[in-house]
């Protein structure tokens, strides 16, 4: 994957012509941390898993980004990761550098109380190196408000009341209304943006999605409530279709209580890995990376792809998609809802004041229409594509923060 991340970045380092010893420094980790987690199940037996911090970068601000409790997490997924972060976090334009971590544990077979422990033993071994001017974690892949309350209670035993260590907590423990629809509400917004951009709006399409979890299902309901039509949605488990419209709300409902959309009775059965190839005019895929890929990019049917996941299409999916002329709001500008309003929740919780919801819609609505507007300008300068443009976007504004804090004799230039 770090590969991958890699691809993009030296795409934009070309636009940009900067020499290898410049990316060199740009891709590189300040710090990338690995911790031993043991402790016991709820049978006393021992329970052992490997957790990690990756620091990309900190020229803008504290490192922040995910957690991410998942079997294929490791050190190449926690940088790859906390490089698209920093990056995102410029485009944002938040006052925030990339970190991404996590555990390589599987929740979905832990207790609530396994979790809890494994949590905690994590935060005790990278406690030094996180902090509310340092660096904050936030939800991922399999972590949710519950684990950042956990997190916020652990880090606070040690250092005093502590709010700000880490967004994305529960609203009755200092967390923001509206955080955890973010990024699915920002995913809404870039759709909503590109699609102004081919004179269309979400009212004209029909949509597939890729991911049910927090960020499909509310970029599913956001879509459907600005009259979008989701005909198709798969996860990990199921996929189900209805040419005439899913029903969202009742979807949702379902996929509460029974933890997949497989099986719901509004819709047809399909083979979920078909979901990147339904004739559908909008894909978002919002599961995991590595999507979109060079055995299905041919058969894509979508005009427009808004990647809500981290990192969905390869590079060589990429190459494809751009040669069939589909447009991509690639995902550091896509899904960049969610550590908005992780800025948010920080600023509130370091201002010790409450926003109402409409302050933080409202906010939100104006930070995506701005970096998406920002990335299409950058295109147009450089005649290239979004995603390229976005990448071009997130290094000049990091590298210009980083010369901005050092007198550095020879001249760089992010031009
Ligand atoms: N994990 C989310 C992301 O990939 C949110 C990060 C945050 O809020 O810090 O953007």
């Amino acid at each position: 994957m770090l590969e991958d991340s890699h691809y993009y970045f030296n795409k934009a380092a070309d636009v940009l012509g900067l020499g290898d010893h410049i990316r060199e420094i740009l891709i590189t980790p300040r710090r990338v941390v690995k911790v031993e987690i043991v402790t016991e199940d709820d049978a006393g037996e021992l329970i052992h898993c490997v957790g990690f911090r990756t620091q990309h970068n900190d020229a803008r601000g504290p490192y922040k980004g995910g957690l991410r409790f998942h079997p294929s997490m490791d050190e190449d997924h926690a940088t790859a990761l906390a490089n698209l972060m920093t990056w995102k976090t410029a485009i944002a334009g938040v006052p925030f550098g990339g970190a991404k971590g996590g555990i390589d544990c599987d929740p979905h077979t832990m207790t609530k109380t396994e979790l809890n422990r494994v949590t905690r033993t994590f935060i005790e071994r990278i406690k030094e190196i996180i902090g509310p001017t340092l660096d904050i974690p936030a939800p991922d892949v399999n972590t949710n408000a519950e684990v950042m309350g956990w997190i916020m209670d652990e880090y606070s035993r040690d250092y005093g009341f502590s709010p700000g260590v880490v967004t994305g907590k529960p609203v009755d423990l200092f967390g923001s209304l509206g955080r955890a629809e973010a990024t699915g509400r920002g995913v809404m917004y870039a759709a909503r943006e590109a699609l102004k951009d081919q004179g269309k709006s979400l009212k004209d399409v029909t949509v597939a999605i890729q991911g049910f979890g927090n960020v499909g299902s509310h970029a599913a309901r956001l879509i459907g409530e600005q009259g979008g039509k989701i005909i198709a949605v798969a996860d990990h488990l199921g996929a189900v279709e209805n040419k005439e419209g899913l029903d969202i709300p009742a979807l949702v409902t379902w996929t509460a209580e029974h933890g997949t959309v497989n099986g719901f009775a509004g819709g047809g059965a399909f083979n979920g890995s078909d979901v990147i190839t339904w004739p559908a005019d909008l894909l978002i895929p919002a599961a995991l990376e590595g999507a979109i890929t060079e055995d299905n990019a041919a058969d894509v049917q979508a005009t427009l792809i808004v990647e809500g996941a981290n990192g969905p299409t390869t590079p060589r999916a990429n190459e494809i998609l751009l040669d069939r002329g589909i447009v991509t709001v690639p995902d550091i500008l896509a899904n960049a809802g969610g550590v908005t309003v992780s800025y948010f929740e920080w600023a509130q919780n370091i201002q010790q004041f409450r926003w109402e919801l409409d302050r933080i819609t409202g906010e939100l609505e104006k930070v995506m229409v701005r970096a998406y507007a920002a990335v299409r300008d950058v295109a147009n300068e450089k005649s290239v594509d979004l995603r390229t443009a976005a990448f071009v976007l997130g290094v000049r504004r990091v590298g210009r923060a980083a010369l901005a804090r050092q007198p550095i004799r020879k001249t760089i230039t992010f031009d």
